[in-house]
């Protein structure tokens, strides 16, 4: 049987989902190439960040377990097991694996100071003391007792919270104690299940 290069890769693309021109199905090939892919990996459970669908997912990193070896994730997929999403990802949470490896992805805090054009690093220490400063005064400066009607209303308009989805369910009861323990009354968050 004559075979083409043209050929071989037009059943490469299709990814053996056939039975080929070789006259074999490939499919089993393929499968255990996938296999080889993450035969050494370590598998760690977690879940996807992106929205309040909280679908599972499993991270597959490869070195975890050698001495000076910098873990690599090699590979990000569905928890076929997880009861939200069977194994399933939405386009987002397909491309999990970018978000993980992404020479853009930020490793610091950053600020923006009054006036300025471009964003600095600032060190954890350094932001979370700047934020309860800036918190402690402008609660300080804007506290509201009574209201126009003098009811008593102990509260804060002046700071806002706005959650992202990546924060847990643990961190979203933290935050919200801490915010109504300080009188702010516009918080919201994006709910994990
Ligand atoms: S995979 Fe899609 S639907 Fe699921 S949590 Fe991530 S972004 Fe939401």
């Amino acid at each position: 049987m004559e075979t083409s290069r043209r050929d071989f890769l037009k059943v490469a693309t299709i990814g053996g989902a056939a039975a080929s021109v070789f006259g074999f199905d490939l499919a089993p090939a393929y499968a255990q190439l996938r296999e080889l892919k993450i035969a050494r990996a370590t598998e760690t459970r977690s879940t996807c960040p992106y929205c309040s669908v909280s679908c599972g997912v499993i991270i597959y990193t490869l070195g975890d377990k050698a001495k000076n070896v910098t873990p690599q994730v090699v590979h990000v997929e569905g928890d076929p097991d997880h009861p939200i999403n069977r194994g399933t990802l939405c386009p987002k949470g397909a491309s999990l694996e970018q978000d993980i490896l992404n020479e853009r992805r930020l490793l610091k805090p950053q600020v923006r100071r009054p006036g300025a054009t471009d964003w600095e690093d600032i060190s954890w220490d350094k932001a979370l003391d700047e934020i309860a400063a800036r918190m402690k005064k402008t609660r300080d400066d804007t506290f509201v007792e009574k209201d126009a009607n003098g009811k008593t209303v102990n509260r804060c308009e002046s700071i806002a919270w706005a959650g992202g989805c990546t924060d847990t369910n643990e961190f979203n009861y933290l935050v919200v104690k801490a915010m109504r323990s300080l009188g702010v009354c516009y918080l919201e968050n994006q709910a994990r299940v």
